[in-house]
């Protein structure tokens, strides 16, 4: 393919809109253009990189004999409502209206279309197991879309639905699933971990996200530098530490004026911050909730939704005007004689003696605080948040907090969608039962960038060879000049013949030009027919590579041929 025929729109500048290096390297590189916020367009060499992330999910999907549909992203609200979703996915969900006032909404996500178009046609058990997928657009009205694909408002993802008759079917779905997604992001170059994740408004019983490390990731990851545990922040199971034993001491209200913050009293009174009881105050849906941890932690919301059943878009801190209703005092909160409210107590808490805590009167805080004698709680859960350095509930070791990109995300969905939207089998008595499902999902868009966050340098993205968008470029320096031409194209259509993906950069611009916009968009290998072309002797770099080493054309083609065969077969391509 000719370069001088093809839409490249490389930019020299750092687009305002981007931040991180993947974001700008994809604008950059021309691969995306930006519509709206969160909605990009694809151009013609980020559509390829698209195309081939497809072509290794469906190899990978296919071999687990999964199928794959094309569903529609226009989903009528009455399937939505049956599943009780229309309300609890929030203000996420895009709702419209045909011109008849009927509701749709553009699909965030396909449970309830899959289990429709299943639920009628599959009704005995000799039809199970079944994994059906698609890759189709997904739309979310996110509340900050930003990071260009990573996390836009509409966005590409390969979405799977597994069937099964019983538990022990759906395990064998969801092992399947979880090592196809390891061949897919290993595939991709990626250094990524499955750790265990929570299921979020999805529902069911277990669930993996798999994670692409990187600083810049909204991912959060606490893992044991001893054991395998590992799990995103907001599922991580944390170790309670053992309460010291002492004698429960009097009650008495100290005067700490102008300590509003758990530093501020600590140091005021002396004491260390795991001596003291935070309180962090919630409304959500008219109701009021108080949670209470100790004073160096930190809530974790999530676990708190996961206590209550609250929504996750409805809940909110309180106001300050209004603590007075459950009888506490901005900054002075404490559990004793709270009203109106429900009270949640980290576990850590309960055994713990002689805490300084809010006195809910303006000023003051009340020392020797005592769990049971004091106070009591309406739910008691583990309500904190892992940190480094946390002792790992498991086996004792150390644990480590980590940034990551969520890739995918494999969930044991159990028989939520299928009771609610009557997805039932009969077994071979012809008794029914509900079936198990299970949901897969594949960020296709996001995946790509995840890699250009991992493989960059200053110059641009260095892609890995199963994604890049050509294996390789043969720069022409001198257009004008037969020699060059000729051997130019020569090398092109050997390469071509062989299998090899190849541009030609036969654009009339400098060399310089040339060079920056391969590094840029990031080919591979770049094969460069300069001035010794009438000798038959070019240049061959890799991008990874900073060297470059002359030799003949015939050369240049095999080792190229050779690299990218055997980086195909390294991340565990088929030949
Ligand atoms: P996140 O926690 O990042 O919002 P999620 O857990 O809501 O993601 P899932 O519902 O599990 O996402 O979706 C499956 C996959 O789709 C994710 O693993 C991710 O790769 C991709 N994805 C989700 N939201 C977005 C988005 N807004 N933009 C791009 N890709 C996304
Ligand atoms: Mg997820």
């Amino acid at each position: 393919m000719r370069m001088s025929k093809m839409h490249i729109t490389t930019l020299r500048e750092t687009p305002n809109e981007a931040v991180i290096d993947s974001h700008i390297l994809l604008l950059r590189a021309g691969l995306i253009k930006k519509q709206v916020a969160g909605v990009y367009n694809y151009l013609p060499m980020g559509v390829r990189v698209v195309h081939k992330m497809e072509e290794i999910i469906r190899e990978e999907m296919n071999a687990k004999g999964a199928q794959e549909i094309f569903c529609t992203a226009l989903h009528p609200a009455e399937l939505w409502e049956e599943s009780g979703r229309w309300y609890a996915y929030g203000p996420e969900l895009f709702r419209l209206q045909d011109r008849a006032g009927r509701d749709f909404c553009l699909g965030p996500t396909a449970e309830e279309v899959f289990t429709d178009i299943i639920r009628d046609d599959v009704t005995s058990h000799r039809q199970l197991p079944l994994n059906l997928y698609q890759i189709q657009m997904k739309y979310r009205d996110e509340r900050r879309p930003r990071f260009g694909l990573m996390r836009g408002r509409e966005f590409l993802m390969k979405d799977a639905y597994s069937f099964d008759r019983d538990k022990e079917g759906l395990e064998k779905s969801y092992q399947d699933m979880y090592d196809a997604y390891t061949k897919v992001f290993t595939r991709c170059d990626l250094t990524f971990r499955p750790v265990e994740a929570d299921n979020g408004a999805i529902g069911g019983s277990a669930s993996h996200e798999f994670c692409a490390l990187s600083s810049v990731g909204e991912s959060e990851i606490g893992y044991c530098e001893k054991c395998d545990y590992a799990a995103t922040t907001e599922r991580f199971e944390c170790y309670d530490e053992p309460a010291v034993d002492e004698e429960m001491k009097e009650m008495k209200d100290e005067l700490t004026p102008e300590c509003k913050t758990i530093e501020d009293v600590v140091t005021y009174l002396g004491m260390k911050p795991e001596q003291s009881l935070k309180a962090l105050m919630y409304k959500a849906l008219g109701k009021y909730y108080v949670c209470f941890v100790r004073g160096d932690r930190e809530l974790n919301e999530i676990k708190l939704i996961n206590a209550t059943g609250i929504p996750e878009f409805e809940l909110e801190f309180m106001e300050e005007s209004e603590i007075d209703q459950i009888g506490g005092v901005a900054g002075f909160t404490g559990p004793i004689g709270l009203k109106n409210c429900t009270i949640l107590v980290d576990t850590e808490v309960v055994g713990m003696k002689n805490l300084v805590a809010g006195a809910n009167k303006d000023g003051y805080h009340t020392l020797n605080v005592n769990y049971g004698r004091d106070y009591k709680a309406d739910i008691v859960c583990d309500l904190k948040k892992v940190q480094e350095g946390d002792i790992c509930p498991k086996c004792g070791g150390k644990v480590h907090i980590a940034r990551g990109t969520e890739v995918g995300q494999v969930f044991k969905l159990g028989t939520k969608y299928s009771e609610s939207m009557h997805a039932y089998y009969s077994d071979e008595n012809m008794e029914k039962h509900p079936m198990e499902m299970g949901c897969y999902g594949i960020g296709v868009t996001r995946t790509p960038q995840a890699v250009v966050e991992e493989f960059h340098d200053e110059n641009g993205i260095i892609w890995p060879v199963s994604l890049a968008p050509y294996h390789a470029v043969v720069c022409v320096v001198n257009t004008k000049d037969e020699a060059q031409m000729k051997l130019g194209m020569e090398i092109h259509d050997a390469l071509q013949a062989a299998g090899i993906e190849v541009l030609i950069d036969d654009r009339d611009e400098r060399a310089g030009v040339k060079f920056k916009d391969a590094d840029l968009i990031g080919f591979p290998v770049r094969i460069t027919v300069g001035k010794k072309a009438g000798e038959g002797v070019v240049e061959y770099k890799l991008r990874k590579d900073a060297e470059k080493t002359e030799m003949t054309g015939k050369e240049a083609e095999e080792a190229c041929i050779k690299f990218i065969r055997d980086e195909l077969v390294r991340l565990g391509h088929k030949e």
